[in-house]
């Protein structure tokens, strides 16, 4: 057992954060060099587990990672549930799709689920047990040391009343969205909060389809219910997630009478009325986490690598944010076992690493968030636009077992090319449009009220059309073109 107390003078590499990404690229780095046995440091700011709820839900690609990672096993022991894939209801009386993960060929058929704390508190155990890492609870990155070329050559930590100095090749920044490391690397901090996710917990939630994640829309933001933990007994608990706006109608113990006024009634009835059950007996003493916008800044310098989170976050509405995080670890671990047998001496990860990394993550990590923000927008269903946006996904999906599984391949990061995301884009405005002149689900549908449907749904989709040219360009752009700083 490798949990120290105070981080040694030397490592090849430090990770700053031991949550999600941290941990899964201490062990991508462990095991693709046993032979060698370089050693890595793990710190982080909390002893125990972070406090806050967050991520759970984990896409197909991201359990494939905490499997091959030997992260599975062990959250499956410790009650992580397998999902199945998302549904979709349009209110409690409303349409209603499944998005199956199994429809998408060529990969696992199931995601992950866990409570975060327990996600969190399994893969440190998980790196805790391997040799070559140390992890150290408690210690926060205090500044980056560089050498004469500007290149970090380790930092300077703190904890425990002590300060120490530690030298290592490579310093990564695992530590969220408020990443110390990337302020000390010197990258703007581009963070914008968007709105607050309230979270509950449900025993044996009333959902239709109990292994999946299930949004409701209707209410001013989605609501997403998903298992969580799995007893013994096979019993499941739930996590209930309500989407809330920036300025927040309510506060403390109003907060509950707030979400039962005007979220609970567009829950389908058995819901409902769990949920105001759990709304009554946690008056004021909710879950609350803020949800946040991080456009992806540079994902390394040199000598410095940034992953998950600190790597640029989007709403969670996708559910991706774990899934890209264990993502980067991957590409850290392949980066690693290239140069696993490195001559003694030379880095380990050095700039040609980092280099292809960053490459990498430059071209997957802007279709995620170009996607968040589409779906984010057409199901906060707050404008005609969105509305008609919202309209037009159902319409595609009930088209066929192919748009799903087109879509469930974006949402869940098995497809990445920003190509695919464009044409699927284009697919939805263009039903958008169709739909609201001439409508297939309403048998009266004022002119007007097409008219400005056509407007919402035109003005949105234009409005996201630089964000999507954006994405396009991360995708094709030459290799040798020089990046922006
Ligand atoms: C309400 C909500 C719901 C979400 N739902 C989902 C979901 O269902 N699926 C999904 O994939 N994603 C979801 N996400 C996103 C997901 O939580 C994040 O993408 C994920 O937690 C990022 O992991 P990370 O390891 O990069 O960072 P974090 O989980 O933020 O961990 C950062 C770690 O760094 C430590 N740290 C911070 N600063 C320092 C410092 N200076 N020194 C040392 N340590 C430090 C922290 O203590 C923490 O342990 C959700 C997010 C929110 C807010």
């Amino acid at each position: 057992m490798r949990k120290i107390d105070r981080p040694g003078p030397q490592y090849d590499v430090v990770i700053v954060g031991a949550s999600i990404a941290g941990c899964a690229a201490a062990q991508a780095l462990a095991l693709a060099d046993s032979e060698r046995r370089r050693r890595i440091l793990v710190i982080d700011r909390h002893r125990g587990v972070s406090p806050r709820f967050a991520g759970e839900l984990i896409h197909p690609r991201g359990a494939q990672i905490l499997e091959d990672l030997g992260f599975y096993g062990p959250l499956r022991a410790a009650g992580a549930v397998d999902v199945e894939g998302f549904s979709v209801l349009e209110r409690a009386d409303g349409r209603y799709v499944e998005l199956a993960y199994e429809e998408i060929v060529g990969q696992r058929p199931r995601g992950l689920a866990a409570h975060h704390k327990s996600l969190v508190r399994v893969m440190r155990g998980v790196i805790a047990a391997q040799p070559q890492i140390d992890l150290c609870e408690g210690w926060v990155i205090k500044e980056l040391q560089r050498d004469r070329q500007g290149v970090a050559c380790g930092a300077l930590l703190e904890g425990d009343g002590a300060e120490v100095l530690v030298r290592a090749d490579v310093v990564i920044g695992a530590d969220g969205k408020a990443s110390a490391v990337r302020r000390l690397a010197g990258l703007p901090d581009e963070r914008e909060t968007i709105g607050f996710t309230a979270g509950l917990e449900i025993k044996d939630a009333a959902v239709r389809a109990p292994r999946f994640g299930n949004v409701v829309l209707g209410a001013w933001g989605p609501m997403l219910i998903y298992p969580i933990t799995e007893g013994a007994d096979g019993a499941l608990t739930y996590r209930i997630t309500i989407d809330l706006p920036q300025a927040l109608p309510a506060k403390g113990a109003r907060l509950a009478d707030f979400l039962l006024d005007a979220y609970v009634p567009f829950l389908p009835e058995r819901l409902a009325e769990q949920t105001a059950e759990a709304l009554r007996g946690r008056r004021g003493a909710i879950e609350m986490a803020p949800t946040v916008n991080l456009p992806a800044p540079r994902a390394a310098l040199p000598g410095i690598a940034l992953i998950g989170d600190a790597a640029g976050c989007s709403h969670p509405i996708t559910a991706s944010g774990m899934t890209m995080g264990l993502r980067d670890a991957e590409r850290l671990g392949e980066e690693a076992r290239r140069r696993a047998r490195a001559p003694r001496g030379e880095r380990w990860l050095d700039e040609g690493s980092l280099r292809r990394y960053r490459a990498e993550h430059d071209r997957y990590v802007p279709t995620r968030q170009a996607l968040a923000d589409a779906i984010y927008e057409a199901f906060r269903g707050g404008n005609e636009g969105a509305r008609a946006i919202q309209r037009a996904l159902f319409e595609y999906w009930e088209s066929g077992p192919s748009a799903r599984r087109r879509s469930m391949a974006l949402l869940s990061c098995a497809e990445g090319r920003p190509s695919v995301f464009l044409s699927e884009y284009i697919k939805t405005a263009g039903h958008a449009l169709g739909s609201s002149i001439v409508p297939r689900h309403a048998t009266h549908f004022p002119l007007q009220d097409r008219a400005r449907q056509v407007r919402g749904a035109v003005s949105l989709a234009t409005d996201k059309l630089g964000l999507v040219t954006q994405v396009m360009w991360a995708q094709i752009r030459p290799a040798w073109l020089p990046r922006e700083a």
